[in-house]
């Protein structure tokens, strides 16, 4: 077996602190005394999501014509999640600790109690993660509703509307993103595990015979679309679930794992599904979600391959991976090496003086830039404070306007790796940052 990947020391506490520092991540209700395993994310936490959101939909839909999108609710009836097999078999195995009375659940803990070190437990018991509610104002079975624990079903259930309306033959894609929930038993690792959290879902539809290989292209390209995005490679892995482990549904699945500061653990899963899904809806609706090839007048149910990844689960590995403390001119500075894509903000744009003369400037330049990317600006403290802050956010860029740029019209754009710092007139920068930022993209 490969070494571990030596991680920065404390590296979970570091990334967890400065993202509540920083406005990435807070605990929900805070105000009073917080909700356990719940985070809302604030100023940069919001503009990262909407990055990775976006970066995914560009790898998958935007630049692909055999995948497109749809938004599914949230809320569904219990016919969907009897279907799926979700009702019956959607369950974790719960224990109580005898001694701490803590509960656990029994697959994660290696028979010790985490919180007293006891090995006495109850026997297991199976427990349903998903949240019960009541639609409408009348309670009876007719009105319990369920929210999706996946995003998958919505893929499945419309899989008739994508096929008439877009003509799309297989193999083809319905892409989703959108929030899921999960009444997780021992949610924990800031935002790896929790109740409430996105997930963006590919279900890929093939004829039967080809699902293997489909199977296998999926894991490779899920695994580049990371180290696209700058996630080193010593820092990734591939594991392919033993047949015993599968779920109910799954032909094959392999996870690719990070190397969180726990250990290596699933970022994402690709699963080889078959025709579990189509076939299981098709006998409780009584629909024929099926695809009938005119070519060779065969009518057969699209095996599905899905690749299935949390936001904020990647949002997290990406703020893991981009943690890096350096030294600049004799001082330690924590930069966050965020690809320009998922980065908070692109560019910060500083006056290098608060003197109002060069407001306007700044002001100017602010406005051309608030075009193409996402910026921010800050007049307060000094231009080395100011940059180190930029550089513990992740902002590729800094454009710093000072009093030359009155008389020459050019400002210091100054690059967060490097530190390298380069002159360049206002009339040409948001060409300048654009081809620094999609250069090799
Ligand atoms: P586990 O066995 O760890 O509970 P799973 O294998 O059931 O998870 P999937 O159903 O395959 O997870 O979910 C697909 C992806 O959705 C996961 O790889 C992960 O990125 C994300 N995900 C799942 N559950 C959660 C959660 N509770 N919080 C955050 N992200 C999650």
């Amino acid at each position: 077996m490969d070494a571990a990947p030596v991680l920065i020391s404390d590296l979970m506490e570091k990334v967890t602190n400065l993202a509540k520092r920083r406005g990435f991540f807070f605990q929900t209700a805070e105000i009073y005394g917080g909700f356990r395993s719940t985070y809302d994310y604030g100023p940069l936490g919001a503009n990262m999501l909407r990055n990775v959101r976006a970066a995914w939909w560009k790898a998958m839909v935007q630049s692909r014509s055999d995948i497109v999108g749809i938004d599914a609710a949230i809320l569904g009836p219990a016919a969907i999640w009897a279907a799926s097999g979700h009702l019956e078999t959607f369950t974790d195995p719960l224990v109580d600790c005898l001694k701490c009375k803590e509960r656990w659940r029994e697959d994660k803990i290696d028979g010790v109690c985490p919180n007293c070190g006891s090995t006495e437990f109850t026997e297991p018991r199976a427990f349903n993660l998903m949240f019960k509610t009541q639609a409408g104002p009348v309670e009876g079975e007719g009105a319990t509703a369920y929210l999706r624990p996946e995003t998958a079903q919505g893929m499945f259930t419309n899989f008739n509307n994508v096929l008439a309306t877009t003509r799309k033959k297989p193999p083809f894609g319905i892409a989703q993103i959108g929030k899921s929930f999960r009444n997780e038993i021992t949610p924990q690792n800031s935002i790896f595990r929790t109740r409430e959290f996105e997930q963006m879902e590919m279900e890929y539809f093939v004829p039967p015979a080809e699902a293997d290989q489909w199977y296998r292209y999926w894991v490779n390209a899920r695994l580049s679309w990371f180290l696209d995005l700058g996630v080193p490679a010593e820092l990734l892995r591939l594991h392919e679930h033993a047949p015993e482990d599968l779920s109910h549904y799954s032909k094959g699945t392999t996870d690719v794992e990070f190397y969180f500061p726990w250990g290596w653990d699933e970022l994402e899963g690709i699963a080889n599904r078959g025709d579990y899904d189509l076939t299981q809806h098709s006998k409780h609706s009584g629909a024929r979600l099926e695809y009938f090839d005119q070519a060779s007048n065969e009518r057969y149910t699209p095996y599905v391959i899905e690749p299935a990844l949390g936001v904020t689960r990647a949002l997290m590995v990406f703020l893991l991976a981009a943690y890096h403390e350096d030294e600049i001119d004799g001082e330690t500075r924590t930069v966050l090496r965020l690809d320009w894509r998922l980065a908070p903000y692109q560019v910060a744009v500083l006056p290098l003086s608060k003197k109002p003369e060069l407001e306007g400037v700044s002001e100017e330049v602010l406005a051309l830039l608030q075009r193409d990317f996402m910026c921010d600006y800050d007049v307060t403290q000094s231009i080395g404070r100011r940059y180190r802050r930029q550089d513990e956010i992740g902002t590729p860029y800094c454009v710093t306007v000072d009093f030359t740029s009155l008389e020459d019209r050019c400002v210091t754009v100054r690059d967060r790796d490097t530190t390298a710092q380069s002159r360049v007139p206002i009339a040409e920068l948001a060409r300048h940052l654009h081809e620094r930022t999609t250069l090799n993209h």
